[in-house]
Formats: C-alpha cells, structure tokens, sequence
C-alpha cells in the first residue's frame, strides 16, 4: 500500500502499476473536500516518491466516480475574499499539474458521475475509460462560478473550443457516447469491464501504442486556433450564450473569456487567468445566492427523502376531473411510471385531457426522448373514466375539479364512499383550505392537500398541505407519489393559499394598487421582468385567468381581512375584477391586459392592446411617475412580508423551503435565492425601513411584522 487515508488509497500491483481509489468514508458518494484535497496532495507527493512505478489507474470504490467539490464549504471558502480564493485555487493547480506530469503515463476510470473538481481530475490524467451509464460535465456555471481546478484550460485543449464552451456554459451533464464522440474520453466499455479497458491502455502507452506525452503537450500548451477560427470561436458564442444566460447570469460568458484569454497561453499562465475570473465571480451576490439554492435544494430533497423512507408505496392511482390540472397531473404520472385513472363527469372533457397528454408525449418523441412504443405504452397508463368502477383498488386520489368548497366536498365524500380504507384522498386546491374540505370527511386523517403548479408538466413544485386532522401517512404517501412524479413536494401546513398562493396575492395586490396610482402595467411588467421575473405581473394575471385570480382573491380576503380585504380597488373595484367584467379574462379568451394572436408554433403571442390601455387607464386614480426602484419595492415588499409571515406562522418550515417554493413554483428569480434570501441581501433592518415608509401610505399589506422589526435591531438574518 503507498498511501491509505480517509478518502484516498493507492495501492502497488505486481507490475509497478498504482491504483488511487477514491472511496470517502462514511458517505455514498465521493466529494472533493478540503480534506480530501489535502489528501490529494499527500497521495501526490507519495506517488512522486514511489521509484519504479510503470503507471497509475485513478477510479472510485463508490456508485459515482466524483460529483465535485464539496459545495458546503463554499459559503466559508468564498467569504475569505478574492486573495484567499485565488491562493486554494493555486494549490489545487498544483497538485492537478502534478499528476499531469508524473513521469509515467496516467488514465482515470470513469465508472459514475464525474462532475465539476470529478471531471477535472479525470482532465489531469493522459486518457481516461468511461463506463457506459456514467455521465461527465462541468456544471460549475449553474452555481455562479466557472470551473476553477483547470477545467477551462484542458478541456478546449482536449475537445476543441467550441464544444469546451457548449458544455462549460451549458454546465451540461454529457453521456459516455457524445463524451466519446467530442475525445473527451478516450474508450467507453460496459461497466464491469472499466478496470481492464484502464489497465489495457497503460499497456500500450508504455509499448509506445499510445503517446501519451503527445497529449500532454497538447494539454499543457496554447489551444491550436487560428486568430480567424478564435474569432468564430469566441465571438459567436459570446452572443449566443449571452442570449440564452440572460443579464443576471454572469458566469457563462465569463467562462468563454476565460478560454479566449487564456487560449495563447500555455498551462501556467492559463490557469492563473482562470483563477482571477473564478475568485471575482465567487464574491458576486449571485453565486453567493445560487450557492444557497443549491444548498437549500439539497434540504428540501433530504426532507422529502425522510418522507419518503416511511411511506406506503402509490401503485395506481386516480384523478378526479380532467380539465387543465387534471389532464395534467395524469399526463405526470402516465409518462414517470404509476398508472393512473382519469375520472371526469364530461365524455368530453375526459377526450381533451386525453388529446392534452397525447399532445405532451407526442413532444416527447419529437425530441428523441421517448420512442413511439414507449410513447405508446405510456399511455395505456392513463385509464379514462367517468364512473368510480375501479376505485376499490386506488391507492392515491388527487381531486382536481372546479374551484367550488361545496362541490369539492361533494365529490370528496363520494369518493371516499367507493374507496379502501387506506386509500388516501388529496386536494389540487389553489387555496380553499384543507381543514374545512375534510370537515365532512368520514377519515380525514387520510386526506391533505397535493397543489400543483400549472402546467404540471413543467413545473417543479407540489405543495402538500396539512390539515388539522391530516395524519403523516397521508403526507408520506402523497410526498413519496409527488417525487415518484418527478416533482419537488414541500410540505406545508394549511391556511388560506397555503404558503405559494398566499404569498402571490399580496403580490397582486400591490400590482393593482400601483396601476390605481396611476402606473403604467406594461412598464410595471417590463420593471419586474429585467429584475427576473419570468413574466411581469399584467402578464403572469393574463396566464393565470383573470376570473380565477378574483375567485381566488376573495378566499384570501376572507381568510386575512385584516391585510387583504382592501387589496386593490378600496371600497370600488380593483383593476382585477374591471378586467372581468369587461370579459377580458387573459388568455384564456385571448384577451386581458394584452391581447394574444396565435404564433406559428400555435403558442399565445402578447401583443400590447389599446382597449386594455384605456380600460386601466380609467381606474387610475391620479397620474404618477414611478421609478423602477420604486415599482420593484412596490411589488417585492408584499410579497417578501406574507413570506415573513407564512414563517412565523408555522406554514412553512424553514427559510430555505420557503424560497425554494417560490422559485420552484412561481418562478421568483433563482439567482436572487428567494424571497427571504431577498430581505436578507438588503439586510433586514433597511428592508424593514422601506416597509414601514410604504406602510404608512399604502396600508397594512406593507406593516413589517414586530418579529421582523427585533431581527431588524438585533441583527439577525434568516441565513447565518
Ligand atoms: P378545469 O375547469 O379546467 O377542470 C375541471 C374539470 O373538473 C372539468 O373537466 C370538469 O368537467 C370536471 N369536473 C367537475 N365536477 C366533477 C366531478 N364531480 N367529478 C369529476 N370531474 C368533475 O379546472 P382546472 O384549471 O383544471 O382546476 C382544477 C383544480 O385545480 C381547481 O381546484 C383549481 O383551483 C386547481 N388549480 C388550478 C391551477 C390552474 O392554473 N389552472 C393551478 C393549481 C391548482
């Protein structure tokens, strides 16, 4: 044995050749830690001292090979400041530049995930063998960053710029295949013939078969580009990625300047130039932000996955109603494997969810994603219905009819009546709550509420709602069928709009406040679309239904008349419930705050309608001039408030489940972390003065909470 540490070994063969094993003790994957890191460079000064030996094999004892750096650390790391980052950045050059040179050829068996710090480890070595399910990519610009540990250096010098860039600023996971195809990796072999294939390759680089000094020098020295070939290299990329990254997401374009600059130059120089771009962008806010998204994605998994751990399995199960949502979540759970019945009480509703899902896996083949059998044998796993015949054997029921309480309690305990006994009944519910929907229930201690976001099929997150009466068995088995679906469940307990909806209201509300005052919407979208929203608040109010909204509107004023009752329209009607009057419903008929025309794709296209313009126009009381940063603490201080409040209430958890909800269910823009991560960037105590100056003019929507005032003088943030 030359080395045995916590994380690394490297043992010596009969024939001189040294195999390091990744292998972190007490985790199932491995992870570059500093401690792992500084084992590294123990294993690399032992293997510099080892005489004789002919080569040496890197692969992994776990189910992946590496799956990066170890992202906990980060927030601590980065904190250092530039100086202290760009120094780990160098040691850890180092000690990569180091296996690069030892003086005998080198070759890392990829068996699993090789990502990030994974990848660029396997990237020191002469050649590297894949196995046939592992994946490999360089995912760093999600997280605000770019691949720091030479990942921009050696891989356009291995693949060519132009596919370095694709998989840097796409942070794509690529399969063995196309890794192959682009000469990332140099043999791909089933899985248990991976130790061969590596140990067959130093056998011919030592007969001189395979040069591996050759690629070497090809990774060690400048990129072979033309100044013509760099120029349609770099430059076109730029644009493109610019495009797709938007304004807000720095580290991809970034990542391209980084190749570009460094391409001249040989290994040294190259990396010193990587370094400085990954230090300046590790102390933007928005790495700091992305960081923590992960960082909260991973609790939010790790608590479903305790959930999960306890729960029945769903083996079939049903849907009640089959419009919008019900053809939807049919759809889900069809095309991820748990078949499903799909109840209406209209032949013909149940005809368009069906042709919705057809539509959706017809996509699926389009894309090369599903082949047409399969295509077809998902299907059979939806089973149209408009009697309750086969419900005896439903593990799981999700109702999705019309928003009514007295007709979802209707259909709730008729349900019940045909069902086992430990069949467990759910509620798509936009905001009626849980409790009083079980209140005729005969076992409400089976019923909650399952709320997914429209279309199921894209968005992430399912909410599971608590009722006062719910047990954990219903919330485990509907938390376990949500991930079964694909989704992200998070669990919430029950109040009026649950935590998302609750939290969007107030959003609306300051939107009609401010376009009573006068605001222009189209301006108001545009404001809160270049802060990151996904679409502005006329738009997303277009999307969502008008009539809905003022359905919904009215739950929520009932529930928190204190703050919501006057949300917008004080006393007369709000510019909400004028659009519904005048017919202008969004897109549903085509026309709300814009009008919507058919594009080629057949998708709706907004164009800007003057009828709307003149419409909102009359609920204006006054005639004001908003600045952006006004109409952005206007929309975002409500929002961020019933956010606050959800949290102390109890509706929500945690912090991080909180904003990985908003982001995950309504689109709130990632790279600002949510909500709460929102507040804290401002800092607490200068939110709360920009709350209580609005307060005092647009009323208690915008009142701070005295738990928010006391983390506001004492300090506090919501993330240490
Ligand atoms: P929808 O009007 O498109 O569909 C409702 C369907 O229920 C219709 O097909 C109707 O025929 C059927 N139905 C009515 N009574 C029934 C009964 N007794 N048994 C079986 N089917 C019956 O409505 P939708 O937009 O799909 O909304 C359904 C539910 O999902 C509502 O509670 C809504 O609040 C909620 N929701 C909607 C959205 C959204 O964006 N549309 C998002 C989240 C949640």
């Amino acid at each position: 044995m030359i080395y045995q540490g916590k994380a690394i070994s490297v043992a010596r063969s009969g024939d001189d050749i040294a195999t390091l094993t990744f292998d972190l003790k007490d985790e199932s994957i491995n992870k570059l830690s500093s401690a792992v890191i500084a084992e590294l460079e123990e294993v690399v000064e032992a293997l510099q001292a080892e005489s004789g030996l002919a080569g040496l094999v890197i692969g992994s004892a776990k189910d992946v090979f590496i799956v990066g750096a170890d992202i906990t650390e980060f927030h601590g790391m980065f904190e250092q400041g530039e100086d202290q980052i760009e120094a780990m950045l160098e040691r850890v050059h180092g000690i990569f530049n180091a296996i690069e040179d030892l003086p005998f050829p080198t070759v890392t068996a990829i068996n699993g995930l090789a990502l990030g710090g994974g990848c660029e480890v396997a990237l020191a070595t002469d050649f590297r063998v894949m196995a046939e399910g592992a994946k490999i990519g360089l995912p760093e610009t999600k997280l605000g960053i770019l691949p720091g540990w030479g990942g921009c250096v050696r891989l356009p010098r291995l693949i060519g710029a132009d596919n370095a860039i694709e998989w840097i600023a796409g942070g794509s996971e690529n399969k063995a295949a196309d890794a192959l195809k682009m000469g990332a990796v140099d043999v791909v072999v089933p899985g248990e013939e991976l130790e061969a294939a590596a140990l067959d390759i130093l056998v011919r680089a030592k007969a001189g078969d395979l040069d591996y000094l050759a690629r070497r020098e090809e990774k060690t020295g400048p990129l072979k580009l033309g100044p013509i070939e760099q120029m349609m290299a770099f430059e076109t990329a730029k644009g493109y990625v610019a495009g797709k990254a938007g304004p807000h997401y720095p580290a991809p374009i970034e990542a391209i300047k980084v190749i570009q600059k460094g391409a001249g130059e040989a290994r040294g120089r190259a990396q010193a130039i990587e370094a400085k771009a990954f230090a300046k962008l590790a102390l933007t806010e928005v790495c700091y932000n992305l960081v923590g998204l992960f960082l909260n994605d991973q609790l939010v998994k790790k608590k479903a996955g305790k959930y999960e751990k306890q729960a029945q399995a769903v083996k079939q199960s049903a849907v009640l109603g089959a419009g919008i949502m019900g053809g939807g979540i049919a759809y889900q759970s069809a095309s991820k494997g748990t078949p499903i019945l799909m109840k209406d009480i209209k032949g013909e509703a149940i005809e368009l969810g069906l042709r919705e899902a057809r539509k959706l896996f017809a996509k699926q083949v389009e894309r090369g994603k599903l082949t047409t059998e399969q295509m077809a044998e998902r299907l059979t796993n939806i089973r149209p219905t408009l009697s309750y015949g086969d419900f005896g054997s439903v593990d799981l029921v999700v109702e999705a009819v019309v928003e009514n309480p007295k007709v979802k309690e209707a259909v709730l305990t008729e349900v019940e009546g045909v069902v086992g006994e430990g069949t467990i009944l759910t509620s798509n519910t936009s905001t009626i709550s849980i409790t009083r929907l079980a209140r005729n229930l005969e076992r409400p201690e089976n019923f909650c509420g399952m709320h997914f976001f429209n279309p199921v099929h894209r968005m992430p997150l399912v909410e599971v709602i608590r009722g006062e009466k719910t047990g954990d068995a219903a919330v485990a088995a509907t938390v376990a069928y949500a991930r079964a679906m694909g989704k992200t469940p998070i669990v919430v307990n029950d109040c009026p709009g649950f935590l998302v909806n609750r939290v969007l209201f107030p959003y609306f509300g300051g939107f009609s406040q401010l376009v009573e005052q006068g605001a222009d919407f189209q301006r108001v979208d545009k404001v809160m679309e270049k802060f990151g929203w996904p679409m502005g608040p006329a738009y997303l109010l277009d999307v969502v239904g008008m009539d809905t909204a003022v359905h919904a509107g009215e739950v929520m004023a009932e529930g928190f008349p204190e703050r919501m009752a006057s949300m917008g329209g004080e006393g007369g009607k709000s510019v909400i419930q004028l659009m519904v009057e005048k017919e202008r419903l969004g897109q549903k008929n085509d026309k709300g705050f814009y009008a919507y025309e058919e594009d080629r794709k057949g998708k709706p296209r907004k164009v800007s309608d003057e009828a709307a313009i003149a419409l909102v126009k009359g609920v204006a009381k006054e005639s004001r001039e908003f600045s952006d940063e006004e109409i952005i603490a206007r929309m975002m201080v409500p929002l961020c408030l019933e956010t606050v409040r959800c949290l102390e209430d109890g509706i929500v958890g945690s912090a991080a489940e909180a904003d990985m909800a908003l982001i995950y269910g309504i689109g709130f823009p990632p790279f600002r972390g949510g909500a709460l991560r929102y507040i804290d960037a401002m800092g607490v105590a200068a939110f709360v003065e920009r709350a209580e100056g609005l307060a005092e003019e647009l009323g208690p929507l915008y009142a701070p909470t005295d738990r928010l005032r006391q983390m506001a003088q004492a300090g506090e943030r919501f993330y240490s």
